[in-house]
């Protein structure tokens, strides 16, 4: 069995292409989307991840603002910022990327973002609105693997899933999701005794720790979907790759859908990102 690709880029394509059209919509009642990121601490990653977001800004005519912290601003001086942001009108989506300069309790900033401006939806009221079963802005990964599965036509319901990784920005809300469409959910994280014997009776298997290979293909039910969120990089004969939590080329012949790592989860975050600034800035 050669597993069926879950391809990211297109996916997030076809949604990207849907939030164009309600930023057109918008605009037409003479509104204009406008996100503001502010990034506190020097961070490759996180500098890619700002460009990315400021290119696709770009293309759907979305305005966007970068303010570049100083190595040494204070949380004061941050939650000042964001502060100010909330209270503008014409800001209707902010985002405090991660990390944060050591000194600074970054779960306590970002809970200062205006729930209704809080487009990456990890404030605590966002995760409350989750937890009760209300859609405000839930978190962009975890709505980003929603979405491969529904691109594998497996529905849910009744089915066994197991997500490795509870983490409060991805596993834990991604959970919340999935019981919320009735699937029979197994969270796994560092402590569970015995990951293969979760992993293998699940119809569907979330891994989302940044560990390469944390899942290989003699740990998978065949057929099972398989949705790769991790990320690390790895240098193979002296050149970097950005590789998944999945051994893929073991699981690819025994699952029946899977997404790559680069192509999978990360464009189609991005597109979740997206489609969250517009819902934002449409006041739903
Ligand atoms: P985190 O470090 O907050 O959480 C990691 C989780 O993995 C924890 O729940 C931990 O208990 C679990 N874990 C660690 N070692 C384990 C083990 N040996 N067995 C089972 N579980 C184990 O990370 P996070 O912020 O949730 O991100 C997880 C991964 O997803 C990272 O690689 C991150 O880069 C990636 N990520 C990708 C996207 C995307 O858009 N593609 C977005 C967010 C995060």
């Amino acid at each position: 069995m050669t597993a069926t690709m879950l391809d990211g880029r297109a996916l997030a394509g076809e949604l990207t292409r849907a939030v164009a059209d309600d930023v057109k919509r918008l605009a037409r009642r003479g509104r204009t989307p406008h996100l503001v990121s502010i990034l506190a601490q020097e961070d490759a990653a996180a500098e890619q991840y700002v460009r990315r977001q400021r290119q696709k800004c770009r293309e759907l005519g979305i305005k966007y603002t970068l303010f570049h912290m100083s190595d040494d601003t204070s949380e004061e001086e941050l939650a000042a910022h964001v502060d100010m942001l909330n209270a503008n009108p014409t800001v209707t989506g902010i985002i405090v990327q991660l990390p944060t300069p050591e000194a600074i309790n970054a779960t306590r900033v970002q809970g200062r973002i205006l729930p209704s401006k809080d487009v990456e939806g990890m404030a605590p009221a966002n995760l409350g609105n989750l937890l009760a079963g209300q859609r405000g802005l839930a978190p962009c990964t975890a709505l980003a693997v929603m979405e491969l599965i529904r691109l594998s036509g497996v529905a849910l319901r009744g089915r066994e899933v197991t997500v490795i990784g509870h983490s409060r920005i991805v596993g834990q809300p991604l959970a919340l999701l999935m019981l919320q469409e009735d699937a029979t959910v197994t969270s796994c994280h560092i402590h569970t005794q015995d990951l293969a014997a979760h992993t293998r009776r699940a119809d569907v298997v979330v891994s989302a720790v940044g560990r390469p290979a944390i899942l290989k293909g003699d740990m998978l039910r065949p057929g099972a979907v398989v949705i790769d969120v991790g990320i690390s990089e790895v240098v193979v004969e002296g050149k970097r790759h950005t590789v998944g939590d999945v051994e893929f080329d073991s699981a690819r012949h025994v699952a029946g859908f899977i997404s790559p790592v680069p192509g999978g989860v990360g464009p189609v975050t991005v597109a979740m990102l997206l489609r969250n600034t517009v819902k934002a800035a449409m006041g739903e």
